[in-house]
């Protein structure tokens, strides 16, 4: 399942600088066609230049009238934070990114930035506030530098490069030929999966949203960009926040708060070694994942592990 909506909603404030340059009207047409339908608000409010807390009230959620993938959730998460969502394969943790960045509104219960109630807050607000970066994140038919530093976008030479190398990617485009002015083709498929993703990533720093959602980044990636990226996020976590969803648990023990997702509901909250001493779901994740045989309960192991 690849949503289309998702990369183009979060790159939307791009397009109309990149349209002459880059993409057909067609490809665009393609993009905000497939896009989720969420209204703004007839006086839409701009969220604070610093956020204190996201939350989820009980939401309830469906892609469908027949089918809720989210039920019941309400996370609490302050600022400033490193986030976890794991669970298994489908059991709803890109949805409830992709609520927090509002892609979709709930069907019950409400999220929320502060007091501001994401289905009141200016479209413009909530994309500068925040960024989500996926496996599947879109790059443009266009140079590095122009997918870096869009027209109209304040960002300087040196804060470019300064994202590129927390991203670990500068130093890999200075030694092409052309450096930043190397030519992407395919959206991205011209580069290595690792290559694309650390530059959606240095893309997403250099916006610094105060929140940075993350979904399965290195779930495609090499161990040694794995790490890097797993550096990355200690190198800034704090400043921003971070929720990620991934299905390697190493890379979350050292997470502020990890919410284990089961069938559309959060099962179990808390800090690695809590979760390990509760003995439930994220210890049978952890355990299948480090290959533990599950002889004490046979309930565990029917967990499926992605
Ligand atoms: P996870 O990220 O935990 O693997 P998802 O949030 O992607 O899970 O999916 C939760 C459930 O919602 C799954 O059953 C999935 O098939 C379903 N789902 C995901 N995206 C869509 C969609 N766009 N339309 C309908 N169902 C979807
Ligand atoms: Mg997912």
């Amino acid at each position: 399942f690849i949503s289309v909506g998702q990369s183009a909603t979060n790159l939307s404030f791009l397009i109309p600088n990149l349209i002459d340059s880059s993409i057909s009207f067609n490809r665009v047409r393609d993009i905000f066609d497939q896009r989720p339908d969420v209204p703004e608000a007839a006086n839409p409010a701009e969220l604070p230049a610093v956020i204190r807390s996201i939350r989820m009230e009980r939401v309830t959620f469906g892609y469908t009238d027949d089918a809720d993938q989210l039920r019941d959730v309400s996370l609490h998460i302050a600022a400033g934070s490193y986030v976890a969502f794991v669970g298994p394969s489908g059991s709803g943790k890109s949805t409830a990114l992709q609520l927090l960045a509002r892609f979709y509104d709930p069907k019950q219960g409400s999220v929320a930035i502060d007091h501001y109630d994401l289905s009141n807050v200016s479209e413009a607000s909530l994309r500068k506030a925040c960024t989500l970066v996926t496996q599947d994140t879109f790059l443009f038919n266009a140079s590095i530098r122009d997918n870096l530093m869009p027209e109209g976008e304040d960002i300087t030479e040196a804060e470019m490069v300064e994202a590129a190398r927390q991203a670990n990617i500068h130093d890999i485009i200075a030694g092409w030929p052309d450096g930043y002015e190397t030519m992407i083709y395919h959206e991205g498929g011209s580069l290595s999966g690792g290559e694309r993703q650390r530059i959606s990533l240095a893309r997403a720093l250099l916006r610094k949203p105060q929140l940075l959602l993350l979904d399965e980044v290195t779930s495609a990636l090499d161990p040694a960009t794995e790490a890097d990226i797993n550096r990355l996020i200690q190198r800034i976590r704090g400043r921003q926040t971070i929720i990620s969803v991934t299905h390697r648990l190493d890379s979350v023990v050292n997470a502020d708060t990890i919410h284990v997702f089961h069938e559309g509901r959060i099962v179990e909250s808390g800090t690695h070694q809590e979760l390990m001493k509760l003995d439930g779901l994220y210890r049978s994740l952890w355990e299948k994942q480090h290959g533990f045989h599950l002889s004490r309960d046979g309930l565990h192991a029917t967990v499926e592990v992605e």
